[in-house]
């Protein structure tokens, strides 16, 4: 008899394995899943449906992509300008607006809760209802919608967050594996513009990802026009 997990979200991993087939997490992305006790797995797509009780299997498609300014090499996941192709039930757009909501409050107050600047009260409320109910409410959604599309195409706007986070995170993945001082020193240099402004310029973007890449393989590469 299988332990069911709760699905959380998918989210960036590096050099992890699957909990469960112990295979090395070469995608760089997981389903984040958590026990009874709130203890969290990482697991590929296809252990992770296996980890799902059979008539909740749809919440996989339903938990929010903090990974969409990764451009993935397999199709497992969406990618930030992809669509999944799944079929919407009625009941899935509501879903998926929740989802869209619970991404935008999970970068904002804890993936860039670093960043100047972007976490925000109203949110941290949202958030911690979240995690007590399981579920957003109806007034919440609203909250959190409204200020999505306040902004939309700025630097608090989603797609600007999503690619800050993926940044940010393959650019402290890098600086650990850079033996060179200085191109730690440039690195570290842009990190810190990313933190104080939100994002970067195209051109520096470009030189950035060539980095990533460059350190942590082409499956790395990410969708830097992603930025406002
Ligand atoms: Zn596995």
């Amino acid at each position: 008899m299988v332990e069911y997990f709760e699905p959380s979200r998918i989210d960036f991993v590096f050099e992890t394995r699957c909990t469960d087939c112990n295979r090395l997490l070469t995608s760089s992305t997981a389903t984040i899943m958590q026990d009874d006790s709130g203890k969290e797995f990482s697991l590929g797509p296809h252990c992770a449906r296996k980890r799902i009780a059979p008539d909740r299997e749809h919440l996989l498609k339903q938990i929010p992509n903090l990974t969409r300014a990764h451009i993935p090499i397999s199709s497992d996941y969406p990618s930030i300008n992809g669509h999944d192709g799944s079929e919407e039930r009625p009941s899935f757009a509501t879903r998926e607006i929740e989802r869209d909501c619970l991404e935008y409050v999970m970068l904002r107050q804890q993936k860039l809760s670093h960043f100047d600047q972007i976490s925000w009260d109203v949110l941290d409320n949202v958030l911690r209802e979240y995690n007590k109910q399981g579920q957003l409410t109806e007034r919440s959604i609203k909250t959190v919608q409204s200020t999505i599309s306040k902004n939309h195409g700025k630097r608090l706007g989603k797609r600007n967050l999503m690619t800050a986070y993926a940044f940010d995170i393959l650019i402290t993945k890098t600086l650990s594996k850079i033996t060179k001082p200085d191109d730690k020193i440039w690195l570290t240099k842009q990190q810190d513009k990313l933190r104080k402004w939100g994002h970067l310029y195209p051109d520096t973007a470009a030189k950035v990802n060539n980095w990533l890449k460059n350190h942590l393989g082409e499956r790395y590469a990410l969708n830097y026009d992603g930025f406002f």
